[in-house]
């Protein structure tokens, strides 16, 4: 398995904008019990069509109480399937946005929104490699580019976890992490036939299969990085 990321070498000597988000994020949660306001970052959906969520989440700019909120994931998550995991701030539906400077075969609108055109889709399509992604609608008129989807399944091993895992709020279901000296997965968690996680303690993280960064090695492409890391059983 190994982590993918930006190159932030390479993005100073080539910089590029993409001002883009998706056009569905799910409100936050304020929580009375541990009082913290928050929402998780990293994890979203762009091949969820947008009405499909949109009927079970009215449109709120407030944060929610823990039990709105778990009322309105529970009916998403039970359209969806349970493939999608959903948690206030969870983002759905293509991502649209705008482009500046030169934007390569591999491009990231974030750290953890990451893009190809289509012609290194084809190239994952010929090995075999079957990922969920959805058409950006950017514009950039010389071709097509297509945002991978990936869920928060990955966990963390619990050695790595030096502190132990912070206490959950038994309200709002809260629960942060430090995040680790030295990454590591637990192997149990990862699904074998699926490319790309997140993971699942820090959703900005992308994490990809062997075959999958065999592939990319291959292409080498600008402006992706990616380091090993571990899994333990
Ligand atoms: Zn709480």
């Amino acid at each position: 398995m190994f982590l993918i990321q930006p190159d932030d070498e390479w993005g100073k000597r080539h910089p590029y904008e993409i001002n883009a988000r998706h056009p569905l994020s799910l409100p936050g949660v304020r929580c009375s019990v541990c009082r913290a306001t928050w929402a998780t970052t990293g994890v979203a959906y762009p091949t969820v069509p947008v009405e499909l969520v949109r009927r079970f989440c009215p449109v709120v700019n407030d944060p929610l109480d823990p039990k709105q909120f778990r009322e309105i994931a529970e009916n998403i998550q039970q359209a969806l399937g349970e493939r999608y995991s959903v948690h206030p701030g969870t983002e759905f539906g293509a991502i649209e946005g705008k482009t500046k400077g030169l934007i390569g075969e591999a491009t990231w609108v974030n750290p953890w929104t990451l893009l190809f055109r289509r012609s290194v889709m084809e190239r994952f399509h010929a090995a075999g490699i079957s990922l969920h992604f959805a058409r950006a609608l950017l514009n950039i008129r010389s071709g097509e580019f297509f945002e991978i989807e990936a869920a928060p399944v990955a966990r963390l091993h619990p050695s790595c976890i030096s502190s132990g895992p912070t206490e959950c709020c038994a309200s709002c279901g809260r629960q942060p992490y430090q995040m680790p000296s030295n990454l590591a997965l637990d192997l149990a968690s990862v699904p074998q036939d699926v490319p790309i996680t997140r993971i699942k303690e820090f959703p900005t993280m992308l994490v990809i299969s062997d075959a999958l960064a065999s592939v990319l090695s291959a292409l080498a492409l600008p402006d992706i990085l990616m380091t090993n890391i571990e899994t333990l059983r």
